[in-house]
């Protein structure tokens, strides 16, 4: 079979808030732009995964506190560090009525309608001229001494080598990274663990006033804010997450109802259990639980094994669970689950700097910022939670001082690869400041200013390295990006 070809100045390879962001600047500064996605919609996390709660365009401030802070959906406490595309997206969702958000003054959290987002997302790429690649898996590259070549792409009609003069990597698991040899870093240095992986499954026939009744009559199973607080907003018909049910989980995991994540070290599973409701209907939930452990992303095996072992054991489990020990769920039914794997971490870029702990701590300012994360550092367990830990084990580190840090170019690209920037989840970053990047927000400014990197390089033929980055601050500015 022959192998077709296509070129353009830009390629960016996947399609969640990171590739969105990248597509649309590149194409927006004049670059010809392709978006290539292995499914058939683009959004990524956002739209295939669920991953309904836009979370972070504000610097987080007393998430586990009682006060303000506590209650994500409505809390404008602290400042604004995010906009560009980002808020672009937000405002769109808000036009169309499918978003609890405020046109250009978003809460923490703005949760939205993601069949509501793939069109608008399809809009908003032919309103800026990029081409969509749908179905379509990149499986591999060719280098030409220090550059990408060309990238390959499978789907039906066989095999097109893609060549550009500049590639984004935004497939959230830094596939062109170990391609192009650019080298990462992957989970806990001692043996690659990385975060849970999670399928959010979406309910019906659920009472969540009988749910709010229970957590008043026991506060204490309640990790976050106060059920009084909830109990208001759900009255206003506001988004609410319930994360909690600690003692509900161990009695069910000590009478072995509670089913075992895939790859839990403790003998009684407590992960993280969280019941949200978003833009959905009345007597609706959605359901956010750490269902596998210790899998290893970048193993197809691996992830066959979770996709199977999550579908048959986990998901009908936790739905029992759900039915005998949970209020207001005794006749819950699954509606649909999420598309995609929910997945948090895999490969990060060896980058020319590593975005850490210590920066989002201290705020750091950088000379090369392209935009700034205000997200605090939210690192779920490696192996599951502990009967004494709260949220199963998840690590929740807020800076002190809540004005949020800038993120540097250079930790977008790698010192080895001459035509590579990265977005995302996957940039050049510590885990625990992984913890704050993989944001959806933070990951589409990070894409955002990958894909306009990407297109002044390009269409100036320069290495990414070269790029004037006065002139990227300024340009990313002109487009209301928060420096
Ligand atoms: C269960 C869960 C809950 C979360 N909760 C929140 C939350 O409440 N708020 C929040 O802001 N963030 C949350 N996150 C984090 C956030 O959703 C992700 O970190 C973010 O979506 C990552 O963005 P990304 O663009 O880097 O990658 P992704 O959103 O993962 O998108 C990558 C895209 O690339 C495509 N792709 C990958 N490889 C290839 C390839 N080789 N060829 C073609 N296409 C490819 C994939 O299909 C996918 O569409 C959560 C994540 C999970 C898993």
């Amino acid at each position: 079979m022959s192998v077709g070809t296509k070129t353009y100045d830009v390629v960016v390879v996947g399609s969640g808030p990171a590739g969105i962001g990248a597509a649309l600047a590149s194409a927006r500064s004049g670059a010809k732009t392709l978006i290539i996605e292995k499914h058939s919609y683009l959004g990524g996390m956002m739209t295939g995964g669920l991953v309904t709660g836009f979370h972070g365009m504000r610097v987080h401030q007393g998430h586990y506190s009682k006060g303000p802070g506590s209650m994500l959906m409505t809390d404008k406490h602290t400042p604004l560090v995010v906009k560009g595309i980002a808020l672009e997206m937000c405002n769109r969702l808000k036009e169309a009525g499918a978003a609890y958000t405020d046109i250009d003054d978003p809460p923490m959290r703005v949760e939205f309608d993601p069949e509501a987002l793939i069109p608008i997302l399809f809009k908003m790429c032919q309103e800026s001229g990029v081409d969509v690649l749908l179905d379509s898996i990149a499986f591999g590259l060719e280098m030409d001494h220090n550059r990408i070549e060309y990238i390959k792409v499978a789907n039906k009609s066989g095999e097109t080598h893609i060549y550009a003069k500049a590639f984004v990597d935004a497939s959230g698991d830094g596939d062109l990274i170990e391609w192009s040899g650019a080298g990462f870093h992957m989970g806990t240095d001692e043996n690659r663990r990385c975060m849970p992986l999670t399928i959010y499954m979406v309910l019906g026939d659920v009472d969540l006033q009988k749910l709010l009744d229970y957590y008043k009559q026991n506060p204490d199973d309640l990790d976050i804010g106060d059920p009084e607080k909830w109990q208001k907003l759900f009255d206003a018909g506001a988004p609410i997450a319930l994360m909690g049910l600690h003692k509900l989980l161990v009695s069910a995991g000590k009478d072995h109802v509670y089913p075992m994540p895939l790859g839990c070290e403790n003998e009684i599973a407590i992960p993280i259990f969280d019941i949200q409701t978003s833009v959905l209907p009345a007597n609706t939930c959605k359901l956010l639980v750490d269902m596998a452990y210790g899998i290893d992303l970048t193993n197809g095996d691996d992830w066959s094994r979770a996709e199977m072992d999550i579908r048959t054991n986990q998901l009908p489990g936790i739905l029992a669970f759900m039915r005998k020990y949970v209020p207001g769920f005794e006749n819950c039914y699954c509606l649909y689950t999420a598309s995609q794997l929910g997945t948090r971490e895999s490969r990060r870029l060896d980058g020319v700097y590593t975005f850490c702990h210590k920066d989002i701590m201290t705020n750091a300012h950088f000379e090369d910022s392209i935009g700034r994360t205000g997200r605090a550092m939210n690192v779920h367990s490696t192996g599951g939670g502990k009967q004494d830990e709260i949220s199963g084990g998840r690590k929740w580190t807020e800076a002190p001082n809540p004005i949020g840090a800038d993120i540097p170019y250079r930790a977008l690209i790698s010192p080895k690869v001459g035509n590579l920037v990265v977005g995302g989840r996957c940039i050049s970053v510590d885990r625990d400041a992984l913890g704050s990047v993989r944001g959806e927000p933070v990951c589409m400014v990070t894409g955002e200013a990958a894909g306009a990197a990407a297109a002044m390089a390009a269409l100036r033929d320069i290495a990414v390295q070269d790029v004037p980055v006065g002139e990227l601050q300024e340009l990313l500015k002109s487009r209301n990006v928060i420096i």
